[in-house]
């Protein structure tokens, strides 16, 4: 069963066939599920379970399919950054264990509580309004307390963890709070053998013996996202959180290729050409003239553009297939659409190009428009423009 989102703005009046769409992303669920499988065999080798981390409408990929085949897949957990993504899958049904761990002041603590949410606090004030919530409720929250290790991004320091784990254990003891989960976030795990990992790792076992003395047993421990679940198996404990290796991508090219785990890129991207046409040799191309025809040529539109998440850093250097060769964006990337020179080579209106997808094809990969434009692949797919209809292949019924 293929099911295609359609961007909001389209409606449903004017909807073409998938295969005749200006420009579409094909989400490959089987490759999601046996991307799940592999990792989830490699965190059992631990004895960690697994958490799929569906935030940012699952790396650009559609929250809604990708969790619910990542649940068919086995995935123990569904983890998000925002309650509002956390509580949007539960609107679409999803019923497993769900955490979420970017809070604001005020946020939505009792709804989150109330659909069985595991939330997360790094702080004492966060712990504070949860409390609140779960008195006000009637309910125990479970809540996984955050420490930072080292990444100096979320996660409450080694100064304030003593009293945030005291204070844990204090509303426990209430019946407001069940401390779930004890975790933390690696800065570098990107870069196998960096110093950082080592003294993460140390600083983690401390805030753990910390938490312990405070009288806290959390079900679950965890510090591994993706390059860690991949590297360091020391880093599983109980529960791996694999965001970008679940779409198939390496975390980084020092970790490897997605090949060398096991895995495959879950999104290709693929556009069909707006116009072919025959111009002059010193013809300008788009805006800016910073592409001059070199002799009379052929020019393909392809129509996409930064509106629909080709970056604007992929001028003159993005790569994309079409008509059977790697072609280069020439020029500009403009909002809705690039130009790529075929040279001597022929294409006709409605002949697909494509811009990345798994490479085995003979398309580009996400790493390489990546390489291309300076950023990660996580950046690259995270992107893609809500303009662009993403079209679920493979899911299991
Ligand atoms: C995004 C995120 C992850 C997943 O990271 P990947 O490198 O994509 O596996 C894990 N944990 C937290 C806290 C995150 O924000």
């Amino acid at each position: 069963m293929d099911v295609v989102s359609e961007p909001s703005a389209t409606g449903t009046a004017a909807r073409p066939r998938p295969e005749a769409h200006r420009v579409r992303a094909e989400i490959d669920l089987a490759a999601l599920r046996a991307n799940v499988r592999a990792l989830r065999e490699r965190a059992a080798g631990t004895g960690a379970g697994l958490m799929a981390v569906v935030k940012a409408d699952a790396y650009g990929h559609g929250m809604v399919p990708c969790a619910r085949a990542a649940r068919r897949a086995g995935a123990d957990w569904l983890g998000t950054a925002t309650p509002e993504e956390a509580l949007a899958l539960r609107a679409a049904g999803d019923r497993g264990r769900l955490l979420c761990w970017l809070w604001t002041p005020g946020g939505p603590w009792r709804e989150a509580i109330e659909a069985d949410v595991d939330v997360s606090a790094s702080d004492p004030w966060a712990l504070g309004e949860i409390t609140a919530a779960a008195r006000a409720r009637g309910r125990t929250a479970r809540v996984h307390l955050k420490a930072d290790t080292g990444l100096g991004r979320g996660g409450c320091q080694p100064a304030g963890w003593e009293a945030l784990t005291a204070a844990a254990r204090a509303a426990e003891a209430e019946g407001t709070v069940k401390v779930t989960g004890v975790w933390s976030h690696f800065a570098c795990a990107d870069e196998p053998g960096h110093p950082s990992i080592a003294a993460q790792l140390a600083a983690f076992r401390e805030a753990l013996a910390t938490a312990a003395r405070a009288g806290l047993d959390p079900e679950v421990r965890h510090i591994a996202n993706s390059p860690a679940t991949l590297t360091l198996p020391e880093a599983h404990f109980d529960l791996v959180r694999t965001g970008v290796s679940v779409y198939g991508l390496s975390p980084s090219p020092e970790v490897g290729v997605p090949a060398d785990f096991g895995l495959r890129p879950v999104m290709t991207l693929r556009a069909r050409l707006a116009l072919v046409k025959r111009v002059p040799a010193g013809h300008g191309v788009s805006y800016g003239h910073h592409y001059t025809t070199p002799g009379e040529t052929t020019l393909a539109l392809v129509p996409a553009g930064y509106a629909d998440g080709v970056p604007r850093h992929a001028s003159g250097g993005g790569p994309v297939l079409v008509a059977g060769k790697w072609r280069t964006v020439a020029g500009r990337v403009a909002m809705d659409q690039f130009v790529v020179d075929l040279g001597g080579d022929a294409a006709a209106e409605g002949d697909e190009a494509v811009l990345f997808g798994p490479g085995d094809a003979g398309e580009p990969t996400a790493e390489d428009w990546a390489r291309a434009v300076g950023t990660i692949g996580y950046e690259i797919v995270t992107r893609i423009g809500a303009r662009v209809p993403r079209v679920h292949l493979n899911a299991e019924a």
